[in-house]
């Protein structure tokens, strides 16, 4: 996913210390009718398999993911399951492998596993082993994408494997793509999957990254399922003044009236605003989290008290915030090319997150009204994010991980969340796919905040559990009963 780990922490602030060990999970009884997936050997060679993964240093840029998209379809094709890699440009590409139902595949039933194959970069004085070494200790296999996406990617291709091996009878085809470049921006990857390769992996339904099983005090606490992303988009600001000899200086200073603008900027307080995917979660999460925030998120829909209720809510967690309004972050400054030389033009960008459905335009709007100077442009890159729509929360798949899920966590709730990051699921949205984001792996908040941090690392115990809890998703959804 493309995020910083320290926006996260807030989400799960409330979710406590580290454990393992899931007190309430239930064994996965293997389909009455199925081969029975041996799942003690299954999980081993996932953890071969994943080991072998993070020794593939697939870092982005440069991202060498055909090494990985080779390895995975050694694996697949040994398993007698279909597998070809593409590659976009020399040394990157993807991996698509298919179980077919049957000879008359129907995309629009069809379930997309999706799962990217680069990781970002890592500073390696920081970690205590080596993040391509595949270490384990202690009960947790260490390494630069054990979670962001490696583990995820294995857990796509175990449940594949499980299905083969069991021989199960399928109701609708399982596709598995492996893509590279997620982490920037996708166009050696799931653009050119899309855009060249959309036959081979059309699909109604998808299951990707991007979804939270979040673990406290030993209980699966929520399985957070994601439906909806937020719309980055990069807004470069310019303003421009008087230039001239550093010595001799002018009111009209464009880096002066810059400051002035951004400083009018970070002030500005977008509107609150709730969607249907955001409703539901607070709705949910009011459930299961310390009371005296949940109260707040049950005030959200009162019309006389949900003003401050918003306002509780988003002074608790800038995660929260994020969720309920567009936001505005300026990250980057540039103006200038000498000490000495005041500059006819400063520029800054401010990375911008939309609700899913609102307007670029708008923003920009109120932005040039507050700013109210006309020596300051402001121009919005949008190719940079997807305004997708959001997923149902009625569908066929959101249900089935509703069932599963009381299944494998009993008195479990699944809340449906939007996340603040951008993930390749955006781009299967707009072609009307039902995608839906699903970490399977429980995890501590501790575990969570690793993801592109030092000392990445996985929990065997919950690699094993989020192997089974997908494979029930996925047979839950696409196998004959
Ligand atoms: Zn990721």
């Amino acid at each position: 996913m493309r995020w910083k780990p320290g926006v996260v922490f807030a989400l799960i602030l409330l979710a406590g210390a580290a454990e393992t060990a899931f007190a309430q999970a239930q064994p996965l009884q293997t389909q009455p009718q199925a081969g029975a997936a041996d799942f003690e050997k299954l999980y081993i060679d996932a953890l071969g398999w994943l080991q072998g993964m993070i020794r593939i240093d697939t870092t982005n840029p440069p991202g060498n993911e055909m090494a990985a998209a080779k390895y995975l379809a050694d694996i697949l094709r040994k398993e007698g399951i279909p597998a070809e890699t593409y590659e976009s440009t020399p040394g990157r590409g993807i991996l698509i492998a298919r179980l077919s139902a049957n000879s008359m595949p129907d995309p629009s039933r069809a379930l997309l596993l999706l799962g990217h194959l680069d990781v970002v970069g890592v500073d390696r004085s920081k970690w205590q082993v080596d993040p391509f070494g595949a270490v384990i200790q202690n009960g947790y296999l260490y390494g630069r994408g054990a979670i962001d996406d490696k583990g995820m990617t294995i857990a796509n291709v175990a449940v594949m494997v499980a299905l083969k091996r069991s021989n199960m009878r399928l109701t609708r085809d399982v596709i598995l793509l492996a893509e590279g470049d997620e982490e920037q921006g996708g166009q050696a990857g799931m653009k050119f999957a899309l855009d060249k390769y959309w036959e081979k992996i059309a699909a109604g339904y998808s299951l990707n990254e991007g979804g939270r099983a979040i673990l406290k005090n030993g209980k699966v606490q929520y399985v957070g399922v994601q439906a909806a992303e937020k719309v980055p988009v990069d807004v470069t600001v310019t303003a421009t003044g008087t230039s001239g000899h550093g010595s001799v200086p002018v009111p009209d200073n464009a880096i002066v009236r810059l400051s002035d603008a951004i400083g009018k900027i970070a002030a500005y307080q977008t509107p609150y605003q709730l969607t249907p995917v955001t409703e539901t979660y607070f709705e949910q999460l009011s459930t299961v989290i310390d009371p005296e925030i949940g109260k707040w998120m049950r005030a959200l829909d009162n019309p006389v008290r949900s003003d401050l209720a918003q306002k509780k809510i988003s002074e608790a967690s800038p995660v929260w915030n994020s969720m309920m309004r567009d936001t505005i972050a300026p990250t980057m400054l540039n103006a200038g090319i000498r000490p000495n030389v005041v500059p006819s033009e400063a520029q800054a960008t401010l990375n911008v997150r939309l609700l899913p459905g609102n307007s670029i335009d708008g923003l920009l709007l109120n932005l040039k009204n507050i700013v109210n100077d006309p020596k300051v442009a402001f121009h919005a890159d949008t190719s940079v994010g997807e305004a997708a729509p959001s997923s149902s929360l009625d569908s066929e798949l959101f249900k089935t991980i509703q069932q599963a899920t009381q299944e494998e966590f009993p008195g479990v709730p699944v809340v449906p969340m939007m996340s603040t990051g951008a993930t390749d699921s955006a781009y299967l949205r707009l072609r009307n796919v039902q995608a839906y984001g699903l970490l399977p792996f429980p995890l501590t908040e501790e575990d969570t905040l690793r993801m592109h941090a030092d000392n990445e690392r996985i929990p065997l115990d919950s690699f094993r559990k989020g192997i089974e809890f997908l494979y029930r998703v996925v047979s839950d959804f696409a196998v004959a009963k």
